[in-house]
């Protein structure tokens, strides 16, 4: 397929796909799936080896957030069931650390719900940053507490923080159709502030909203310019109780085209399967592997995943390897401020969004272990 090995060319050389090329790879037909595969993991391959970075999520803050993000379990109005808790102490934030380090994560995210941090909340989580790394040595820490304010990601990099996380979510155009609390400028001012205070920035994407093929090429070519070391693609967990419950419009191909998509867009890049991959990749997560080279350990912020041995075992099954703390994640290149990426190219179409799936609530399973309960942790 002609355009299967040009995406592997441009992929091994770090040069930009088209916006054509990029849609293409979402409207390929499902008996092509394993060919999308196989290209995409070479690409994979090149830059990441057969390594699997494993990351820990711990929900620092959980609930009652007074924005309205339509995707969010914790959002204003949200009726969904989930944990609800107030700023964990540094102590037990860094036991909750401690058990994904223990399971092989090398990252552990710090992650609050909110508009973003107070000054206050600053100093907080500052602490915990500090008792994280006293007794976890190794471990990268990335914080994700919302919008920030002036001077908050340099006070947050002097206490520790590694990097920072704030999502682009959807493209620019939807972006008013999932929030109207903040806007998408907001959300590119974070990851730029982040990365001028020296983070290595984090920044990703949630399919499965509703929006296009053309929405999704939007915010990965988006995501690109901005340049992150590490995108997290998440699959929207329709929770019951949010205004998108009803949005199941995703198929296991669908997802590992959209990974595809993701991997050939931004090769070289920490490209990380986060929420939604039991519920939406279910008994195709191992394929995902050969195109993401990073995923999340365990349990999510306000549902559970599947139990971290079955990562681990899953990992290993498919002749991956769990990237230990003293390889570095990212290519030699992407620290070299001289490579600059290739340039940006032109054109656009818009491919309608797939039918929608059946819905599957029984695959989505409220937290209720680990973080802000007395249960142990999944990892
Ligand atoms: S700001 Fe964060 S926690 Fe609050 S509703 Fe939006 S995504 Fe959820």
């Amino acid at each position: 397929m002609d355009l299967l090995n040009t995406l592997v060319d441009k992929g091994l050389r770090r040069e930009l796909p088209t916006r054509e090329e990029a849609l293409a790879v979402l409207a390929t037909s499902d008996d092509e799936l394993l060919d999308v595969v196989a290209a995409a993991g070479k690409v994979r391959r090149q830059w990441f080896g057969r390594r699997v970075k494993l990351n820990y999520l711990v929900n620092l803050k959980s609930g009652l957030c007074p924005e309205d993000c339509s995707y969010c379990s914790q959002r204003l109005g949200s009726k969904a069931e989930i944990l609800k808790y107030t700023w964990l102490k540094p102590d037990d934030a860094s036991k909750a650390a401690a058990a994904g380090v223990a399971g092989g994560a090398k990252r552990v995210c710090l992650v609050a719900s909110g508009r973003g941090p107070t000054d206050k909340d600053v100093d907080r989580v500052s602490e915990t940053i500090s008792a994280i790394k006293e007794q976890n040595e190794g471990v990268e820490v990335c914080a994700c507490l919302g919008l920030l304010s002036d001077g908050q990601a340099d006070r947050l990099r002097a206490a520790g923080a590694d990097a920072y996380n704030h999502n682009l979510n959807t493209s620019e155009a939807t972006y008013g159709d999932i929030c109207t609390t903040h806007d998408f400028s907001d959300r590119v001012s974070t990851v730029q502030q982040a990365q001028a205070a020296g983070m290595s920035a984090c920044s990703g994407l949630i399919a499965g909203m509703g929006e296009s093929d053309a929405d999704l090429v939007d915010v990965v070519f988006a995501l690109r310019e901005l340049d992150p070391d590490s995108v997290p693609v998440n699959f929207l967990i329709p929770f019951e109780g949010t205004p998108l419950a009803k949005e199941w419009n995703l198929t296991p191909q669908r997802a590992l085209r959209i990974l595809a998509m993701v991997r050939f867009v931004c090769p070289d890049v920490e490209v990380r399967l986060a929420g939604g991959r039991e519920v939406h990749l279910r008994s195709l997560q191992p394929l995902a592997l050969h195109l993401v080279n990073s995923i999340f350990l365990g349990d999510y912020l306000t549902s559970e995943g599947q139990a971290g041995k079955e990562d681990l075992a899953m990992i290993a099954d498919a002749g991956f390897e769990v990237e230990g703390t003293d390889t570095t994640t990212l290519p030699e290149h992407r620290t070299d401020a001289s490579v600059q990426p290739a340039p940006e190219p032109a054109a656009d179409a818009a491919v309608p969004a797939p039918p929608s799936e059946e819905t599957r609530r029984d695959l989505v399973s409220v937290r209720r272990r680990g973080a802000g309960t007395e249960l142990p942790p999944n990892a």
